[in-house]
């Protein structure tokens, strides 16, 4: 069955997506397995390898959904993106003891997530699914060689603040104008909700005043492009970090390729009306 109301500008868009993906895959595959770091230091290998992933995983949610590429949707996924940045650069700057850190605080955030679903748990009827999943929980962190360390830690786990890292990593300028408006997306704060979920008030009886809003943005590819370039600046951050060399076809230049081939297109192709004929009377 196919859907003959469907804009043939979707088929291109999944043409963008699929190869970037895979290319994003292949990326993240070609340095992890170029990077030979030494065996004594395996959870600054882990720690790095997991939040690669995550980020190439972020970039790949953001580009299968066109329909959050819109100031509501997309900045939060894009915001986690820039957490994962400020982490990276901030645990390259001291490897083994950051990237510890990062593993013992995670260990003690479940820790004390568990102890209060079970404390709730006690009180309540019995839940055989909750117990199975504390259970299994229970499971992953025991399997951690760190476990007998943890002692809980409820600040932040670098026990500093978001900019102090970016500061110390050098990496000021990406938390001003990155992660800060960001911030107020995925916090839903009112710099952000103030504009993008309010308009003036159409009713002229009424005095100025702002109501709620659901905008329609429609699909705008600018959110796509930014996760793209997230995730550029994060391979950037690990092959200087690293001296790691690949040679692979880069997400990001590929989709600027395209992008741009695109914009020609609907440049020749401005419109789907029939062409005039020209000695139509
Ligand atoms: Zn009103």
């Amino acid at each position: 069955m196919t859907d003959e109301k469907r804009d043939p500008i979707f088929d291109d868009v999944e043409k963008i997506v699929a190869e970037f993906i895979r290319n994003t895959q292949e990326e993240l595959t070609a340095r992890w397995n170029a990077w030979k770091p030494e065996v004594a230091e395996r959870e600054y290998h882990e720690v790095v390898a997991a939040l690669l992933a995550r980020q190439v995983a972020l970039a790949i949610q953001i580009a299968r959904n066109p329909l959050i590429w819109n100031s509501d949707g997309a900045p939060v996924l894009l915001r986690a993106m820039a957490d994962v940045f400020i982490n990276l650069a901030w645990i390259f700057g001291d490897p083994a003891e950051r990237a510890r850190k990062f593993v013992l605080h995670g260990l003690g955030q479940l820790k004390l997530q568990l102890e209060h679903r079970k404390a709730a748990l006690a009180k309540g009827p019995a839940d055989p699914r909750e117990e199975e999943l504390i259970k299994l929980a229970e499971e992953w962190l025991q399997s951690q060689r760190l476990l007998h360390l943890t002692n809980v830690n409820l600040g932040s786990w670098a026990e500093t603040t978001t900019r102090k890292m970016a500061e110390e990593a050098g990496c000021l300028d990406f938390y001003n104008h990155v992660y800060i408006p960001l911030s107020g997306a995925a916090h839903s704060m009112w710099q952000h909700v103030g504009r993008y979920n309010m308009r003036e008030c159409r009713n002229p009886l009424h005095r100025p005043h702002r109501a709620p809003f659901i905008a329609d943005e429609g699909i705008v590819p600018f959110f796509f492009h930014a996760a793209a370039k997230h995730l550029r600046e994060t391979f950037a951050l690990f092959d200087e970090k690293t001296g790691v060399k690949v040679d692979v076809p880069s997400a990001y230049d590929v989709l600027e390729k395209r992008f741009e081939e695109f914009d020609d297109k609907m440049d020749d192709e401005p419109e789907s009306v029939p062409p005039r004929q020209e000695n139509d009377e």
